[in-house]
């Protein structure tokens, strides 16, 4: 049969699509990107946001338009929102027709073969525990790597479903890890990026112990390893060690992502992140000493309950002072099941959305005048392909992770080159290839 595919939400998630696409290729199905020749398409979802639920609740709308058209088409929910809302999915949407979870996604060659035998819709949210074939995927690019190290999260952040969804956090073997890495690189990848809900509390849970730092130290001295990414880094577990590692091995790409939240210590402390803005700020302050290059950017929320304008104003204060490389907000959502979901929130919609427009603009100022302090320096880019906005473009990623668009032969994707910058932009800047490459 032919699948087809769509993916939201974060990088894990893009890796267990890789997941999916390897066990169902192995199964004798085969990928298309064209939905309407189709067999069986399969949303693997999240449920971090409210805008990604509706969006993913607009393409079940579509699909069952499709399947009004083609009845024998398999629909499949997988993913976070999937785990979360289970059998709700097949009462809401009854054309549905397999609705499975983060921690079974494997049993999903199997559920299809059941769902046709037996003509019922089937909801298998099931914990197989460790998935010891974890790294089997299907990649989009031999070039670079996404490399699960951790799975699930203990920290019960007060707003978020994801320790709910994808169990509690456990670390996988660093002998597995680092043998899976080198066979990448063996195949022809120069970059890996770790992903981990919080990559920082890495192999507390292993019989053997292993911290975060060590296990990069090891990763980055694999011969042939140009460049390792990592994310999504917890404050309240980073380490100096880690500032040291990342700035004594030249492979390790000079970008942290550092998660800020908020910057009032009441609402930190309401969303339980263990940590205030004063040990934000010294962690900050230890990267940009002994990293002066090191790019940061961040997640806020904003409007959170409880926040007042006050509250606000300290993480606009942080802002203006750290001068993120880039940051990704949000409007507070509530997720039912969170501790956050029951919590008073008496600031209208109206406030949050004008204090969302403020933040954006104050940081959208200092993204384009980073990106500008940029030009006419030589970075090292990665091609990734040609530009998603021009395809007369080559896009890449310089290690500091800003997206570079520049003219040149897409034979170049996959190769790391020297690029100069030419201009800037808010999100990414324009260069021109270096004249001795
Ligand atoms: S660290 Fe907090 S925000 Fe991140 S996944 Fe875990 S609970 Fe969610």
């Amino acid at each position: 049969m032919k699948f087809f595919i769509e993916t939201f939400g974060c990088q894990m998630n893009e890796n267990d699509t890789e997941r999916i696409q390897f066990l169902l290729e192995n199964s004798g199905h085969e990928q298309t990107v064209d939905i309407s020749e189709s067999d069986v398409v399969i949303l693997n979802t999240c449920t971090v946001r409210e805008s990604a639920k509706n969006r993913q609740y607009g393409h079940l709308g579509n699909l069952k338009k499709i399947k009004n058209l083609k009845k024998d088409l398999l629909i499949c929910i997988g993913g976070c929102a999937a785990q979360d809302l289970k059998q709700k999915i097949i009462k809401d949407f009854p054309y549905v027709d397999i609705v499975f979870g983060t921690q079974n996604i494997a049993d999903l060659p199997d559920l299809i073969n059941r769902r046709i035998s037996t003509g019922r819709s089937i909801c298998s949210i099931e914990d197989n525990g460790f998935d010891p074939e974890l790294f089997k995927v299907r990649r989009k690019h031999n070039f670079k790597a996404l490399v699960p190290i951790t799975i699930g999260c203990d920290n019960y952040c007060s707003y978020c479903i994801v320790p709910m969804v994808r169990g509690n956090e456990r670390s996988i073997e660093a002998e597995k890890i680092l043998r899976t890495i080198e066979e990448l690189v063996f195949d022809g990848a120069v970059e890996v990026t770790l992903l981990g809900q919080n990559v920082n509390s890495y192999g507390k849970n292993l019989k053997k112990p292993y911290t975060f730092s060590e296990l990069l130290e090891k990763i980055s001295d694999i011969k042939g390893l140009k460049r390792i990414r990592f994310m999504t880094s917890h404050p309240k577990d980073f380490s100096n060690d880690l500032i040291d590692v990342v700035k004594n091995k030249d492979n390790i790409a000079k970008h942290i992502h550092l998660p800020l939240q908020a910057g009032s210590d009441k609402i930190l402390k309401e969303m339980n992140r263990n940590y205030t803005r004063k040990d934000y700020f010294g962690i900050i302050e230890n990267i940009k000493n002994k990293i002066p290059d090191c790019a940061i950017t961040t997640d806020i929320i904003v409007g959170f309950p409880g926040e007042e304008k006050e509250d606000f104003l300290k993480t606009m204060d942080m802002v203006k002072k750290i001068r993120f490389n880039r940051a990704f907000t949000f409007i507070y959502s509530p997720r039912a099941g969170t501790r956050a979901a029951g919590m008073e929130d008496r600031i209208t919609m109206d406030e949050k959305k004008q204090w969302f427009r403020q933040l954006l603009e104050i940081q959208n100022t200092i993204s384009f005048e980073e990106n500008n302090k940029l030009i006419g320096r030589r970075f090292e880019v990665l091609v990734e392909g040609n530009s998603s906005k021009n395809n007369t473009l080559l896009e890449g990623r310089m290690e500091n992770n800003t997206i570079v668009n520049f003219e040149g032969e897409s034979n170049l994707t996959g190769k790391i080159i020297p690029v100069i910058v030419k201009s800037a932009r808010t999100f990414y800047v324009k260069g021109k290839l270096a004249r001795d490459y």
